[in-house]
């Protein structure tokens, strides 16, 4: 319903700018025009990636270009290393699986961060794994382990670093190229502010170098037809013209603000959601909690899918539950892209609302405050 309040970690709002691009008539892919709208995307698209290297648009949700990174750097047989922690390292480990790749797991256990050490004894003990996979901020558990950290892990053997940054993408800090991150993925529908449907992964020289001696068989997602069509601004296969056209606009929105300035209020968001929930005497999930989203303990007797529910029903926000084992137990509020003060603010309200209903006690007011003053707090200080 068009009155609704997403608070999801993806699909995300849209700014106003993106819905006029996106209702905007189509123009034709293989012409100059869009030739040079899709050089400029994908230039900013570097600088939004904090990256040099070229970066490469599919059509496709986030997971399609984590296959991509799988099947283009490794072979049937290969050995790699996936830090777990959450449904989304795990889905690495999903597609490794799929592929053949023998994924040695750093286990983490839901909600805490990796040891880096840990991740690092592991790729001693495969010193012949290509590549480790690793999520920025695991969506499901609103944890963003210590890449740098893991970057200067993988830096020191011949594994790449690979990381899922779909939902920590202009959430949380990542400098792909000053902190080593070979393999950046990500996805539109969240901190982009897009619809979903784009995938971009950016591939630093020893990255490309597996993409050319990889063996797995793939077709719409094998890279080198990507990187040939780049050298004239091309696809090899239809753009997603109207979303790429839309994604200009979001990143005229972004630059504009600047990534520091992008994430500095991502995370005022974050901590003034944190700030309210815990003023509301309820326990964060992640040890080290991302600013795209907030993973909440929902408090003993409380079913978290009744909680997301009737926090729709009564005031039309919609938050996200949990997934796999931490469903009912977790509810979710992202942050990021282009969710504001007054939605958090509503967010919070709705949230003790529906725990009131549901026979938590709460008094009255209390994480709308906390969340303000923290809001207030960081805006007026100098
Ligand atoms: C949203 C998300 C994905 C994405 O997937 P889709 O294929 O776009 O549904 C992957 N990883 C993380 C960490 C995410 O938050």
């Amino acid at each position: 319903m068009s009155g609704d309040i997403l608070l999801t970690p993806g699909p995300t709002p849209l700014p106003p700018q993106v819905r006029e691009a996106l209702g905007r008539p189509i123009i034709h892919h293989r012409t100059s025009q869009y030739r040079s709208l899709f050089r400029r995307v994908l230039q900013r698209m570097q600088a939004v990636m904090q990256t040099a290297q070229p970066v490469v648009c599919l059509t496709s949700s986030g997971t399609g270009a984590m296959e991509a990174s799988v099947v283009n750097l490794l072979s049937p047989g290969d050995e790699a290393i996936v830090v777990l922690g959450g449904k989304f390292g795990e889905r690495w480990q999903e597609v490794c699986a799929a592929y053949g790749i023998r994924a040695a797991p750093v286990p983490v256990a839901y909600g805490e961060a990796v040891d880096p050490e840990r991740a690092a004894s592991i790729l001693r003990a495969h010193p012949k794994a290509k590549a480790m996979f690793a999520t920025l901020c695991e969506t499901s558990t609103g944890g963003v382990p210590d890449i740098q950290a893991l970057a200067a892990v993988t830096r020191a053997s011949r594994a790449v670093l690979v990381v899922d940054a779909i939902s920590g993408l202009l959430a949380d800090e990542c400098q792909t190229d000053a902190w080593g991150v070979d393999v950046l993925v990500t996805g539109s529908q969240k901190g982009l502010m897009l619809p979903p449907g784009l995938a971009f992964l950016s591939l630093s020289e020893r990255a490309w170098a597996l993409v050319n001696e990889a063996k797995t068989p793939r077709f719409y997602t094998d890279l080198r037809g990507y990187r040939k069509a780049l050298a004239d601004d091309d696809t090899p296969f239809t753009s997603a013209v109207s979303l790429v056209v839309a994604l200009d606009e979001a990143l005229t929105l972004i630059l504009q603000e600047g990534v520091p300035k992008v994430l500095q209020r991502c995370g005022l968001m974050a901590q003034a959601t944190r700030s309210g929930v815990e003023a509301m005497g309820l326990r964060l999930f992640a040890q080290r909690p991302s600013n795209g989203v907030t993973a909440i303990r929902v408090p003993e007797g409380i079913d978290g899918k009744s909680l997301a529910k009737l926090m729709y029903d009564r005031s039309h926000v919609m938050i996200a539950g949990g997934q796999g084992e931490m469903a009912g137990k977790v509810v979710r509020i992202a942050h990021m892209g282009h969710i504001g003060p007054g939605d958090i603010l509503a967010g919070l309200a709705a949230l003790e609302g529906a725990l009131v209903a549901l026979g938590h006690e709460v008094a009255a007011g209390t994480g709308v405050q906390a969340a303000r003053a923290m809001l207030e707090s960081i805006v007026h200080s100098p």
